[in-house]
């Protein structure tokens, strides 16, 4: 098969779909690998480095979609990346379609065989190609709180460890999934007092067992929220309900409870936010204050680290991507149920539920 990787167009996306390693393995398995120039410059890689790995180097992003069978790619494509898609093509990407009818009429339209990375599940109920980026916001999460409470930044002037005779930061984190539990431990790992908040008592139990005393947990009730986050320095929001929008946890008013300076990183803004003062900021400018309260709240944190980011995510997307390529997508998603979760979009048809419903298309 013929692999087509552009670069990407969406503002502030420095990701890219296919990582040399991933164009090593699928040149490997007899596929032929084309890539725009470019298309790895932010995440650190270069042209030479693709073509090192058995890549040919395409000149712009129309060569990558006139000739490749399957394009791999990040974000969703943009209206000028869906002009190009065409019948019988596959594309293997984040679609995100429940909110977007434009780029669902657009992908309907096209032909094109589209398999969104979001909804690939795994044998434990979970969404392996969307894990490895809650991993990295997890993880960056006490990074960017620990950067702003310093006191340049209009936070609390604490340091997350703390010093030998001054004690560390609280840190408290809400939700303990995949995003809490990176969190946690990075956060305990920087010295810092955790609690992890959580709604699901299985799921504290977990935390427990694997944990130990690296970090107490706590059941989420509301009277709990608060009394914690009255002593916290940094509060970290990674609640999801999923297919919901993000359960509101600390309300305005609730923000003349809290430490003044205290920091607020809402990983959940991508889901609305779990602070009512939440709205989204870009990585330019990624702190605002309401009421001394200092809220950081980047809807793709993952971009910042651009290089770890593309390796995470090209790890969890290569066994599918050669599957797709060795076998064609109906021999893949027949023997992948979890693989055919993916699939949205087919011919001119939309073949994912959850997506027909929410846009009043029929499935
Ligand atoms: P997850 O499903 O693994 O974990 C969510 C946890 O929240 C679960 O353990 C659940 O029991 C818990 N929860 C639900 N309601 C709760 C409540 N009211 N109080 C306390 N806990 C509650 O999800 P995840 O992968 O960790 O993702 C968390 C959020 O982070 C999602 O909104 C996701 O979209 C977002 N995210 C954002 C970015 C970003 O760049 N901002 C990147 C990755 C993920």
């Amino acid at each position: 098969m013929h692999i087509g990787c552009p670069k990407e167009i969406k503002p502030q996306e420095f990701r890219v779909g296919m990582t040399p390693n991933a164009t090593r393995e699928a040149v490997n398995h007899g596929h032929k690998v084309t890539i725009e120039t470019q298309a790895g410059v932010g995440a650190g890689f270069s042209d030479a480095d693709y073509q090192s790995a058995g890549a040919s180097i395409a000149a712009d992003a129309a060569e990558v979609f006139a000739t490749a069978d399957m394009i791999v790619k990040v974000k969703e494509p943009q209206p000028k990346e869906r002009k190009m898609l065409r019948e019988g093509q596959i594309l293997f990407t984040y679609l995100h379609l429940a909110p977007d009818p434009d780029q669902t009429h657009d992908l309907l339209a096209s032909g094109a065989t589209c398999i969104a990375y979001e909804t690939v599940t795994d044998d434990r109920g979970g969404l392996p190609l969307l894990a490895p980026m809650s991993e990295v916001a997890g993880r960056l999460a006490p990074q960017v709180g620990a950067w702003t409470l310093q006191k340049a930044n209009g936070g609390r002037g604490v340091l997350m460890g703390g010093v030998p005779g001054v004690g560390p930061a609280r840190v408290v984190v809400i939700g303990g999934g995949v995003v809490g539990t990176h969190a946690a431990r990075i956060a305990a790992g920087m010295g810092a007092d955790v609690n992890v908040l959580d709604r699901s008592l299985p799921r504290l139990r977990y935390l427990d067992d694997t944990f130990g005393q690296q970090f107490k947990t706590s059941y989420a009730s509301a009277g709990n929220t608060i009394e914690l986050a009255r002593e916290a320095d940094l509060i970290i929001g990674a609640v999801l309900i999923p297919g919901a929008a993000a359960p509101k946890l600390i309300s305005k008013a609730q923000l003349s409870e809290l430490k003044n300076g205290a920091a607020l990183v809402d990983v959940a803004i991508d889901q609305g936010g779990c602070f009512e003062t939440s709205r989204a900021t870009t990585h330019q400018d990624p702190i605002y204050d309401v009421d001394g309260i200092m809220h950081y709240c980047v809807a793709n944190m993952p971009g910042a680290v651009a290089r770890t980011s593309t390796i995470a995510l090209g790890n969890a997307t290569m066994p599918f991507m050669l599957a797709l390529a060795d076998k064609g997508w109906r021999k893949a998603c027949e023997d992948d149920p979890h693989l055919l979760n993916g699939l949205n979009v087919h011919a001119g048809k939309l073949t994912y539920y959850a997506v027909g419903k929410a846009l009043g298309i029929d499935v």
